[in-house]
Parts: structure tokens; sequence; C-alpha cells
């Protein structure tokens, strides 16, 4: 298998042929006093080609450039976040969509390394009916990632910014990660909570949840290692069900 990107010609892709395309979505938004606005973006670039490296399929794939800003409305209130409406980012994948399957890719990987875009899988989920096919798979790989690996974290499932994230910024691009770790002093609150009310508020103003100063590069270490191995795993899942019933 192949990974063709935004770095080959159009003609390159048209020889190889590729019928499945991922598309990495990122974010440009708040996080905290330590990690730069790009965080998901810079861990979307990295992670996705890792689990793609991985995937075991006939074909050859269409790795799309990572989407830099998408649906972060709980980090406004920041100078630095830029958030899509939830309708402007199901008319952008449609968009995008549409790009692939007029010349022939039929198959899209829809993958956010931002958990805020709660709006993809109603769209994916429309799509998919809408076209009687299964033409689009949602991988969200922080789901994937077994409570095991969770668990050796300060909070275990992560809101935004704490131990995990800090961790993994740490074991894969520690030049990011600013000294200014500040542990957050409001109690931890369950992700839910977003629905309501914005980062900004529940986290009595310092952006992040849990505890950036617990994080390690051995303990970011073990989370890469598991959220690209249980990723692919999800994916080659689904694509096999993709083979075995192609219809809705
Ligand atoms: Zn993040």
């Amino acid at each position: 298998m192949k990974i063709l990107s935004d770095q080959h010609t159009a003609f390159e892709l048209e020889a190889h042929r590729p019928e499945l395309a991922f598309l990495p979505i990122g974010a440009t938004e708040q996080h905290s006093r330590h990690l730069p606005l790009a965080t998901d973006t810079i861990l979307a670039d990295q992670l996705s080609t890792a689990i793609l490296e991985q995937l075991d399929w006939p074909g050859h794939v269409f790795l799309l450039p990572t989407l830099p800003v998408s649906s972060s409305e709980e980090n406004t209130g920041y100078r630095g976040t830029i958030s899509f409406t939830p309708l402007t980012m199901r008319s952008i994948v449609r968009d995008i969509w549409d790009s692939l399957t007029r010349v022939g890719i039929q198959k899209l990987i829809v993958c956010p390394w931002h958990g805020g875009n709660f709006i993809l899988k109603p769209i994916i989920r429309e799509m998919n009916c809408e076209k009687q096919q299964c033409h689009l798979f949602y991988l969200n790989p922080w789901e994937q990632v077994p409570a095991a690996v969770y668990d050796q974290f300060a909070h275990g499932f992560e809101v935004h910014c704490g131990d995990v994230e800090t961790s993994l910024m740490l074991a894969l691009n520690p030049e990011y990660v600013k000294a200014e770790r500040v542990d957050n002093p409001t109690p931890h609150f369950k992700a839910p909570l977003q629905d309501m009310w914005s980062m900004k508020t529940l986290s009595g103003g310092e952006g992040h949840t849990g505890h950036p100063t617990q994080a390690t590069v051995a303990k970011g270490e073990i989370f890469k290692q598991a959220v690209i191995e249980n990723s692919v795993r999800y994916l080659q899942e689904l694509l096999e069900l993709s083979q075995q019933y192609p219809e809705y």
C-alpha cells in the first residue's frame, strides 16, 4: 500500500488510483499556558501518518492535508481559538467528499484529533444513509485507547490538555512544551459539561483539566503506541466489514 499525499502530483495520483482517502482533523485552539494552539494539528499530522503506515489495505490511500481548523466552540473566549460552527463543518466534509468521489475515490475515513467535533458522527451517518452505501468511516483515535491505558494517567480519560495530551506532546514534540505547566485547581469535570459551559468557565480560566505537571515522556510513549495500535486494529475491522457489507 502506498500513501499518497498533497506532496504528490495529480498525475501520480492518477497513476496509482487510490480508492481510499483519510482526512485528519486538527484544530487551532487554546491549549492552556504550556501547549501551542496547533497542538491537535501537529499530533494529527504525525499520528495519522503512523496509523496509515501500519494499515493493511489492498489498494493505495490518499492522505489529505490535516484540516487545521475545526469546531472548537467550547474553547472560544481565548485569543487564538478559531472555530467553525457545526454546520460549516458539515459543509466542509461534504465538499471534500464530493471532490473525492468525482474522481473515483469512494471511501473516506474521517479522523478527528480534536474531540469537540461532535457533528462528525451525524454527518457520516447522514451521508452513508443518503448514498445507501458504506463509504464514510468515523475514527476517533482517543476513543480507541483502552481504559487500562488511561488508568495510568492522573485523571483517566482526559477532557483537554492535561496529563495525557501533555505526555503525548512531551514524547513526540518536547520542543513545543513550555515550562509553565500548572495543575488545575478546579475540580476535575466530565467532558459532557462542555455541552453547557465553555472550557474557560469550567477550568477557572486556566484552559485545561487535570494535572499537566504529572506528564512524562514515558507515559507519552505508552499512549502513542496504544493510540496507533488500537486505531489501526479498529480501522482494519471497519474496512473488512465494508467489504462484507458494502451497502448501508
Ligand atoms: Zn488538544
